[in-house]
Formats: C-alpha cells, sequence, structure tokens
C-alpha cells in the first residue's frame, strides 16, 4: 500500500484527509453503542461470564470498508490505523460516566509466535491510545497466552479453551486488583475468546471488567 492511498478503497487521499478518504468515513458503519445501554455486545456474553459492559465502534463486514481496515492493520503492517481508531475511540470514551475509573488496559494477547510473525500485536496502538485518553495504564504484560496441552489441562478445561486455540493466563494479579480494566480487541464473533480472557482474570479480586472493540460481527 503506498501512503497517501486511501485504505478503503485505493483512491487518492485529498489534503486534509488521513488513512480513509470521506466518503468511505462517512460509509463507516459505526454502530450506535455506548457504556451505558445494553446493546447486542453486551448479550453474547450474558450466562458466560462476568462482565459490565461491553462495546463496538463498527459492524463487521457490513462493508468492504472495515474489511480492508482490519485487514491492513493485521496482514499489511498498518499499526497506524490502530492508533488511529484508537485515538477516535478513546475520545469518545472521555464522555463514559462508566469508564471513569478504568485504571488499566489489557489487549486480547497473541502467542508470541504469532506475535513475532506478524512483528506486533494488532490491538496495542488501539489500546495505548485508548489507554491514554482514560488516563490509564496501558498493559500487556498481566493477560498473556500459553500454549496449552492435553497433559497440562483436564478435559473440561480443554474443551473450553479448544475453540479459541489457546489458552490465556493472568500474570501478578494482585497488581490488577481492586480496578476498573478495559480489555480490547479488533473483531468480535462469538466471544470465545474475550470469555477466555476474563476466566483467565478470574484469580483477580474485586475488579470490574469492560470490553470495546473495533469491530462486531453483527
Ligand atoms: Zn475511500
Amino acid at each position: 500500500m503506498v501512503p497517501g492511498l486511501c485504505f478503503g478503497c485505493n483512491a487518492v487521499l485529498y489534503r486534509g484527509e488521513h488513512l480513509l478518504c470521506a466518503f468511505c468515513r462517512n460509509e463507516l458503519p459505526l454502530t450506535d453503542f455506548n457504556f451505558r445501554d445494553e446493546n447486542p455486545a453486551d448479550r453474547l456474553f450474558y450466562g458466560r461470564c462476568r462482565v459490565k459492559k461491553v462495546s463496538a465502534m463498527f459492524y463487521y463486514p457490513e462493508n468492504g470498508i472495515v474489511r480492508n481496515l482490519i485487514h491492513h492493520l493485521k496482514y499489511r503492517k498498518q499499526e497506524r490505523i490502530g492508533a488511529w481508531l484508537g485515538t477516535w475511540y478513546g475520545q469518545q470514551m472521555q464522555e463514559e460516566s462508566n469508564l471513569k475509573n478504568v485504571s488499566m488496559v489489557l489487549p486480547v494477547p497473541l502467542h508470541r509466535k504469532k506475535r513475532r510473525k506478524r512483528g506486533y500485536n494488532q490491538c496495542s496502538r488501539f489500546g495505548k491510545a485508548i489507554a491514554d485518553s482514560l488516563g490509564a495504564v496501558y498493559s500487556e504484560k498481566h493477560l498473556v497466552k500459553v500454549n496449552h496441552s492435553r497433559t497440562q489441562t483436564s478435559k473440561d478445561r480443554w474443551k473450553r479453551w479448544k475453540s479459541t486455540e489457546g489458552a490465556y493466563r493472568v500474570r501478578r494479579p494482585m497488581e490488577l486488583e481492586g480496578r476498573d480494566i478495559l480489555i480490547v480487541d479488533d473483531v468480535l464473533t462469538t466471544g470465545a475468546t474475550l470469555e477466555a480472557c476474563v476466566h483467565a482474570l478470574e484469580p483477580v479480586e474485586d475488579k470490574r471488567l469492560f470490553i470495546a472493540v473495533m469491530t462486531v460481527v453483527p
């Protein structure tokens, strides 16, 4: 991708346009979700794990623009897309009274092999920008992905984690105690990955968990 082209439609960007042309920006399928009212993303987690509130910026993939953005973010080394989305979302989050005590932002972790291959976690810049907006700490050290094996996990756990192709663990749970924590991810589909992350944070006492994703599959 040559700089100066729209990530949505490949049109040449005009002065003042950033990453997306004005047309694509207007066509972005924004959800009207917030961190107060119940929305369909919340309902995905009902009865599965304890989360205070879930929200998403866009629907995916209602049109090609969001699909192209996420594709470039994940596979074309365009981390700046994550920074841009995080800055945008972070500004909205500053207005959310339910998020005013969030002091820690954690991305859904990638396994280190995958991270090495990709070169980055596609949620890093997104999460950092949001943490900056909220005056929170951004950490990739507290929630980690580990390989699981049949010998190390019971059958029930194996079943639970099978669909997420891995297990997540919390490190230094004491440092997360008593906090409002925001978990960030790129695409919310079935919620299995985020559910596994929430379960991994079970050892953390007296916490409130929030989830913010770039996109949600309707
Ligand atoms: Zn465009």
